[in-house]
């Protein structure tokens, strides 16, 4: 038989990847489109089907040629109905009836999951998880996401809540966050939440500092900013890297001791930072296990960036094979 293909879409806010990969996960066409999110998101998936059949005739590839496509998208999923609702960077207040319009649209069978899922089986298969059956996946960008692989399969949980790393408690007492409680890691270890800890512990700093310089001063500074001034030795800066790394180590600690991930990947904006941050999560990350975890699960940076995304809604597909 020829070797057939998968498709892998990353549907966002601003962009809408594609790829097509060899079964092997190897990626062998890339493009975007910009998404179109007036009138309530409806030309999104109209577009989507009209960018994946163009990309067929351009090539002269038919629907026959491919296993499936897999799509990762924001909101609230229902991987059995392939439906998503409550997607509001998408505009998507209402049920979209997603798989039913593609496969219609395209004659591809379609698998569906969220975005921080399917980003962490991309990680785990082609990045930093070495395919391994067991990894977690962590998402330090706007907000915190992640996703957990157990024994080969990306858990769901009953409500299909599994892998929300990001509302973790990890302070008793803290911020709110947006899903209405307070404390979660989101609140603290997003790009926004490093920036509210450096705001909350700036009070009572009163050292010398550029980073509380410019806070007192009004500047508008964002985490990227924080993490400079911290490689630079400013000594506040690195007192709320320090701080935000110790709410990553701890979530990723009970996560360790609950779950025993081969590893735990840190992927996202913040994770920009590198072995920086890396190593200093690592720091309470074995602080806050127990020696046989300690030993066995490891804290890693993600390797494949934005390509994270598509190989990993591509590898959905794969299912149709299995
Ligand atoms: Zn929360």
């Amino acid at each position: 038989m020829d070797e057939k293909k998968i498709i892998g879409i990353d549907l966002g806010g601003t962009t809408v990847k594609f790829a097509i990969l060899a079964i092997d996960g190897e990626i062998q066409q890339k493009w975007s489109i910009e998404t179109n999110i007036l009138d309530e998101g409806s030309y999104i998936i109209p577009e989507i089907i009209e960018s994946i059949n163009h990309r067929l005739n351009l090539y002269d590839m038919k629907a026959e040629d491919f296993i499936g496509i897999g799509m990762g998208t924001p909101g609230s999923v229902d991987i059995e109905a392939g439906t998503v609702i409550g997607a509001y960077n998408l505009n998507w207040r209402t049920l979209q009836p997603v798989r039913e319009q593609i496969e219609e649209g395209t004659g591809i069978r379609f698998k569906l999951d969220n975005d921080a899922n399917v980003a962490a089986l991309g990680e785990r298969w082609k990045g930093a998880g070495e395919n391994d059956p067991n990894v977690i996946f962590m998402t330090l960008g706007t907000g915190v996401g992640g996703g957990i692989i157990m024994e080969g399969q990306l858990l769901h949980g009953h409500g299909g809540c599994a892998g929300e790393i990001g509302h973790v408690t990890v302070e008793p007492h803290g911020f709110e966050c947006t899903c209405g409680k307070v404390g979660c890691l989101e609140t603290v270890a997003s790009a926004t939440g490093v920036v509210r800890v450096a705001r909350q512990l700036s009070e009572e700093y009163a050292g010398d500092s550029e980073l509380k310089r410019r806070l007192d001063d009004g500047q508008a500074i964002t985490s990227k900013d924080v993490f400079v001034l911290a490689e630079q030795e400013d000594s506040f800066a690195l007192m709320v890297v320090d701080k935000v790394c110790f709410y990553l180590g701890f979530a990723c600690g009970n996560l360790g001791n609950t779950l025993n991930p081969s590893s735990i990947v840190l992927g996202g904006g913040v994770s920009a930072a590198g072995e920086f941050l890396r190593s200093r999560v690592e720091k309470y990350f074995n602080e806050y296990t127990f020696p046989q975890v300690r030993e066995s699960t490891k804290i890693k940076l993600a390797e494949l960036g934005n390509d994270a995304g598509v190989i990993g809604a591509a590898s959905l597909a794969l299912q149709f094979v299995q």
